[in-house]
């Protein structure tokens, strides 16, 4: 009996991962550029934190948490979002005493058991941002502008920013008296998860997905009726701060977003063109969340994209469909003693920098090309009896598709004058 990989997983192999390790490349280099700091934390941890620090409202934590007890008896979690995992970090390594604020990023793997379907999986990879120890305005901004940025530079087009106050915990409850107050009698049509979320969290039932639910609160007092002075400045400032960088946002009132410990500022960024699984991006402000889970007052801001669906969007894009640029070498090497030399050429080349690839499985001359070709190498350096005798290597430039003679002492110097950086690595 074969056995399969679990439902809601993949396998990224050859021929996919490269597009894995182009968004990885350009994740830690727009961190880079922005200051943002690696952070790692385990893939698991104690169940306590998530119900702490995403809340036990929420989707994740009622429904969707992979939750085991281990031999020790204790309750553990795979990690189901990284907000919670870097707090703790944060207060268990003292980041708090280093210079703040602390800006951090995260890139991993995440499981939620979720209904599996096109966007959705159970074990899924986010790149998310954090920023410990900034209340300001500006914070929000610079953290709203990397997301733009980044989706420019890796050539996302076709994106809305919604962002929203869900105001602070004195705001809120008068938010929740008049929005109590407006469902008190509709309650009863409410979709059974919103009959929960009225008494636990009814700001929720403001984005609701169920259709029925949205016609129940279009009419609704939304979070942003009742910003106290606070958080209503905090609001107007970050749209003046989204408006220099010329960021195209929309103000969308319902959206309020599914953890428990967002204040004030919430947003996500929705891509055209997915399906219905359109979030690529979700993040907020969570000023009260290291003190939930046992550190000093810390205001804190941060997102999470989704990789899968940002591959979703470039795919449909049909980015990848681009000409390849042809790359690196391949050495085809044809009887025993060819071999040989063609092994020691190869690590040559490999020391001058040089992606080398050579045939392990004794192919004749035919299939080798085939191979050189599948690889999209740049050049193939072509060994048999006859070369080996003469002290000469026969170099196929793939690119041109022309053949040329050239000694063996001259090749390495050959090859670096003509590949281009871009070239070098296969
Ligand atoms: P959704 O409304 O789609 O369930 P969410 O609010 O649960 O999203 P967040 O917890 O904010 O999502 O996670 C941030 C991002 O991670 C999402 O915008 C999405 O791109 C991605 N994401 C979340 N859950 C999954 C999943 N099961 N599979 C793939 N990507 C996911
Ligand atoms: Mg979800």
């Amino acid at each position: 009996m074969s056995i399969n990989r679990p439902k809601g997983t993949q396998d990224i192999v050859p021929g996919n991962v490269e597009r894995w390790h182009y968004l990885e490349d350009e994740i830690r280099k727009i961190c880079s550029d922005y200051g943002y700091q690696e952070i790692r934390t385990p893939i698991f941890e104690a169940t306590e934190l998530f119900q702490r620090g995403v809340g036990e409202t929420t989707d994740i934590v009622n429904k969707e948490m992979y939750t085991f007890e281990d031999k020790g008896k204790r309750s553990i979690t795979l990690r189901p979002e990284g907000t919670a995992s870097v707090c703790r970090a944060y207060v268990e390594n003292k980041l708090y005493a280093q210079p703040q604020p602390m800006k951090l990023y995260y890139l991993g793997p995440m499981f939620r058991y979720e209904n599996t379907q096109a966007g959705r999986f159970r074990q899924f990879h986010q790149f998310g941002v954090e920023v410990l120890g900034g209340d300001a305005p500006l914070v929000d901004a610079e953290v709203i502008h990397l997301i733009w940025e980044f989706y420019r530079r890796i050539g996302i087009n076709n994106i809305k920013v919604h962002i929203n106050s869900v105001g602070c915990s004195e705001c809120r409850g008068e938010h929740r008296e008049r929005l109590q107050e407006f469902l008190r009698d509709k309650k009863s049509d409410l979709c059974s998860d919103c009959q929960v979320r009225f008494e636990k969290n009814p700001m929720r039932i403001l984005d609701c997905k169920n259709t029925s639910c949205q016609e129940i609160v279009a009419n609704a007092p939304t979070t942003l009726d009742t910003l106290c002075e606070d958080c209503a400045q905090h609001f107007t400032k970050l749209q003046q701060l989204l408006s220099l960088a010329e960021i195209d946002y929309h103000i969308n009132p319902k959206m309020v977003r599914g953890l428990d410990y967002y204040q004030k500022t919430a947003f996500e960024v929705i891509a055209e063109g997915i399906g219905a699984q359109s979030a690529i991006c979700g993040g907020g402000r969570y000023d009260g969340l290291v003190e939930e889970i046992g550190g000093p007052t810390t205001p804190g801001i941060g997102f999470a994209m989704g990789i899968e669906r940002i591959l979703a969007v470039l795919e449909n894009q049909q980015k990848d469909s681009e000409e390849e640029t042809k790359r690196g070498v391949v050495v085809a090497a044809l009887g025993d003693l060819a071999q040989q030399e063609g092994f020691k050429l190869a690590s040559e080349l490999r020391k001058a920098g040089i992606s080398t690839v050579m045939d392990l499985m004794g192919r004749g001359l035919k299939s080798q090309m085939k191979f050189a070709d599948r690889q999209g190498a740049r050049y193939v350096l072509i060994i048999g009896e006859e070369e080996l005798t003469k002290n000469i290597i026969i170099v196929r430039d793939m690119s041109l598709g022309d053949q040329t003679e050239i000694t063996r002492d001259k090749i390495i110097n050959f090859l670096s004058d003509k590949l281009t950086n871009s070239e070098l690595l296969l």
